[in-house]
């Protein structure tokens, strides 16, 4: 039986990815839905390769257009639209397996029905865990979903990890593991003089060393918000105290994380840096399947490096560490007026160094509640937060 599958967010950089894998292993694999924002011309293609049952375009007046240019050339796909269609091909009975890979607040809800219909879910969207973590997990572990890791970082800790130590059960096993290593490249600013970093243009913060990825992620690489979302993320996942989750700097990429253990081992995965490999890993878990990615030469890597973070170049970090701290929705405000800062830094609208004042001031003005049991409160949060965020770069920036 081939497995079903759903990609929300099929045109972004890790839905191109995982389509890639799967098209390796068509005995194995078939396309339920793929979705988009509003990227007509790459779904339109998508969906002539890989005829998908249904799909998404959340932009409800580029639909009509995609409808028109499938139907003129006889498929059958169906093509729905807007935030509640998401939600159906996420958790629609015939679907085995959801590839959460749209990027921000807007993958929380899609996710979320995929966890409350039991689904295998790849995880790629970190913001939707960094917001509702508790509601998250309480979700994945009362439906009997299954959580597969996407991000590197966090599928490298999943595959150095024994057997069973996944989904928020690390704390509650003892398996002797000490630490998780989370490793950051340190982007593309990381030795830059630091009174450079004003005039930073968007084409610069963008243009990531090591990793090709979406715009978003990528301006979060380079202010270290992306580790900051990531230790969250390996918070609520593995289920670890965030004392014992380190950041360290490996410039190379290629040891994509690391698990210390109490007997002295370390554990790491290593690979070229191509989301390829966590996407295969996580697709045919526990399984292995060719990704076509190049075979990792360790003689043409030469070395590795580690480093510590420096906090002063990098405040996002910080914040992240603070709003894990205070708790409530204090995670959820970060993320929210990070979400506002980068989009108004990719508009020119700010500076570089603007995003971590503009988070940092939300978060200041801000009134964190303790209460995010319900779905209600953290979109509240959320909304709450992002009015605030615009009024600071309104008046400050
Ligand atoms: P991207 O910008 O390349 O793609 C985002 C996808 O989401 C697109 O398909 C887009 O159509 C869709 N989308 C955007 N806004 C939407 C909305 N409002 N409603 C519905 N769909 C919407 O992003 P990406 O780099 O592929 O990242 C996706 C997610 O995976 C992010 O959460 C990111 O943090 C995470 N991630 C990415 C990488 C990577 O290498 N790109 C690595 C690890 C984790
Ligand atoms: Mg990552």
């Amino acid at each position: 039986m081939k497995q079903s599958i759903t990609i929300l967010g099929s045109t972004g950089s890790i839905g191109v990815s995982t389509l890639d894998v799967i098209s390796r292993h068509s005995e194995k694999y078939k396309i339920f839905a793929l979705t988009a924002n509003n990227n007509v011309d790459l779904l339109e293609q998508q969906c002539i390769q890989y005829q998908p049952l249904f799909a998404v375009i959340v932009d409800e007046s580029k639909a009509e257009q995609l409808e028109q240019r499938l139907f003129s050339r006889g498929l059958s796909t169906n093509v729905l639209y807007g935030q509640a269609a998401l939600e159906e091909v996420a958790s629609d009975i015939a679907v085995d397996c959801v590839v959460a890979a749209i990027v921000g607040a807007a993958g929380l809800l899609p996710t979320l029905a995929a966890a409350g219909a039991g689904k295998r879910i790849l995880l790629a969207n970190k913001e939707a865990l960094v917001m509702s973590g508790q509601l998250f997990m309480d979700s994945v572990a009362h439906h009997q979903a299954k959580l597969l890791p996407v991000d590197s970082e966090h599928n490298a800790i999943f595959q150095c990890l024994p057997d069973g130590c996944d989904n928020n059960i690390l704390l509650k096993h003892d398996k002797g593991v000490q630490k998780l290593l989370l490793t950051a490249s340190g982007g593309p600013f990381r030795t830059c003089p630091l009174e450079t970093l004003e005039k930073v243009t968007p084409e610069q913060a963008i243009a990531h060393p090591n990793w090709n990825m979406g715009k978003k992620i990528s301006v979060d690489s380079a202010t270290m918000m992306n580790k900051g979302l990531e230790l969250i993320e390996a918070y609520w996942l593995f289920g670890i105290e965030i004392e014992n989750i380190e950041v360290v700097i490996h410039p190379q990429s290629i040891i994509h994380s690391m698990v210390s253990y109490n007997d002295g081992s370390v554990l790491a995965q290593l690979g070229n840096p191509d989301m390829r490999t966590p996407i295969a890993n996580a697709l045919a878990w526990p399984d292995r399947i060719e990704s076509g990615v190049a075979p990792l030469d360790i003689f043409a890597v030469g070395k590795l490096e580690f480093e510590q973070p420096d906090l002063a170049r990098f405040p996002c970090l910080r914040l992240c560490y603070e709003a894990i701290k205070t708790g409530g929705s204090a995670t959820i405000v970060l993320n929210a007026a990070n979400e506002i800062a980068v989009a108004a830094f990719l508009n020119s609208r700010i500076a570089f160094t603007s995003i971590a004042k503009v988070v940092e001031e939300t978060l200041v003005d801000s009134t964190i509640i303790t209460d995010i049991s319900s779905l209600d409160s953290i979109l509240s949060a959320d909304r709450a937060a992002r009015i605030i965020a615009e009024e600071c770069i309104l008046k400050h920036h």
